[in-house]
């Protein structure tokens, strides 16, 4: 220990000293005289702490929370915040879905950014009408990318959605691996729901609209409306055709990345962004460990499919954003330290480790970091807009095998009519 470190130490220990003897000789002030000495310890007086500290009254609500809880906080028209649907990986589990951010911005859109499995339950618990839902960024077509798109269109569909599900995604090196073609699959893998619904609800929400744009465009415009544009560069992942995401509305700006290994768009073009959302995949020694994967293989996909934490690092002090966000990775008491240590080796700026329901409040002078608190009992919320009636002419109906088959309990079923129509005013007449 250098001389001047022991003089520093022996000073430290001697203001403690005095802070116990404070303690000592006059109990009723030892709050406040503990408090002054470890604030003259640690530069920072007492009356400005006080300062800071909110007031508490025993009657009042809060005015700020430290949590945030979804359907009561305004967006300022400044502000974007930015919702973690989906954090984890491949197999989705309770505490992360695969891939799903939220952008919610102050003019009142709002933009899904990926939906692996998972995450459309994710979105349902925000208090955010399926109205509102209806324009999606798929980055590429792996199913921890866009596993969910179906729950959010049949979902829709009974919410009342009103307008069409518009879904934007990448081309790839042939046809049968570009969005149109998965979606239009989608569409054929879910034929029979789709028939099922006819003439039961109304659905309207079953339109969907599809914008494939080329992999390969380098910060092309893909979106431009009410002042949001959003632009895509080519990411490089397993094979051609995923893309990066950049979005920039009132001098903001978010990137995402979906999944890439390191490049040179993504560095290029989203230098200084607000924040900054890349993957940063489990680190090689947890594959092995924990995920049993082969030494060669957890090599491979941890840093040539992927990229792995020390060279998300390298990704953030490159391009500086003012928050950067590390995702893909199942962040656990134990995984996190590990993950930290490989980004710090390269990055000592501002983050975050995503887990599901993490929240960033971004505006130009704040960024603010907090977890949701979900009600895990809220129901979807109902739509803004009157339910339309289904039209009964739309039923694809049963065929007489199985119209034979029915136990037509007709009391029973008379009643259910009579005690609703009595209840609502109404005057529906019960099937024959
Ligand atoms: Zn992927
Ligand atoms: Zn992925």
């Amino acid at each position: 220990m250098s001389r001047c470190a022991r003089i520093l130490s022996g000073l430290v220990l001697v203001s403690a000293g005095l802070v116990f003897a404070a303690w000592m000789v006059a109990p009723e002030k030892n709050v406040r005289a503990v408090g002054e000495a470890i604030d003259s310890l640690i530069g920072t007086s007492a009356a400005q702490a006080e300062a800071n500290t909110p007031k508490f009254s025993p009657v009042k609500a809060l005015k700020e929370h430290e949590a945030y809880y979804p359907g009561t906080e305004d967006i300022a028209p400044d502000e974007m915040r930015i919702t973690a649907c989906g954090t984890g990986m491949p197999s989705a589990r309770p505490k992360q879905a695969a891939a799903c951010f939220l952008v919610e911005l102050g003019n009142g859109d709002k933009f899904i950014f990926d939906i692996g499995s998972g995450s459309a339950e994710r979105l349902s618990a925000l208090a955010i009408p399926y109205d509102y839902l209806d324009k999606v960024f798929i980055g590429h077509l792996h199913s921890d990318h866009f596993g969910d798109l179906g729950d959010l269109w049949v979902g829709g569909v009974i919410s009342n959605r009103q307008v069409p599900l518009r879904v934007w995604g990448p081309s790839g090196s042939k046809k049968e691996w570009g969005t149109a073609y998965a979606l239009e699959h989608m569409e054929k893998m879910l034929a029979w729901d789709a028939a099922s619904r006819l003439g039961n609800v109304n659905t309207k929400g079953q339109q969907l609209e599809v914008t494939e744009f080329d992999y390969k465009g380098v910060n092309q415009v893909i979106y431009d409306e009410n002042g949001v544009v959003i632009r895509s560069i080519p990411a490089i992942h397993a094979l051609d055709g995923p893309v990066s995401f950049i979005l920039d509305w009132n001098g903001l700006k978010f990137a995402f990345s979906s999944d890439t290994y390191p490049n040179k768009w993504w560095i290029e073009h989203t230098k200084g962004a607000d924040i900054s959302i890349h993957e940063s995949f489990l680190p090689p020694q947890l594959l092995v460990t924990k995920q049993k994967f082969p030494v060669e293989d957890a090599l491979n996909v941890g840093t040539q499919v992927h990229t792995e934490p020390s060279m998300f690092g390298k990704v953030m002090s490159l391009t500086k954003p003012r928050m950067a966000v590390a995702y893909h990775f199942y962040n656990d008491f134990d995984t996190a330290p590990i993950v930290e240590r490989q980004i710090r080796k390269t990055y000592d700026g501002p983050l975050s480790l995503a887990v599901d329901y993490m929240v960033w409040n971004v505006t130009k002078d704040k960024i603010r970091t907090r977890m949701a608190v979900i009600n895990h009992e809220a129901w979807p919320l109902p739509s803004t807009t009157p339910k339309l009636p289904a039209d009964p002419k739309d039923r694809v109906g049963f065929t007489k095998f199985l119209l034979d088959g029915r136990e037509v309990f007709t009391d029973v079923v008379q009643a259910i009519y009579d005690e609703t129509n009595k209840q609502f005013g109404t005057s529906v007449p019960a099937p024959k």
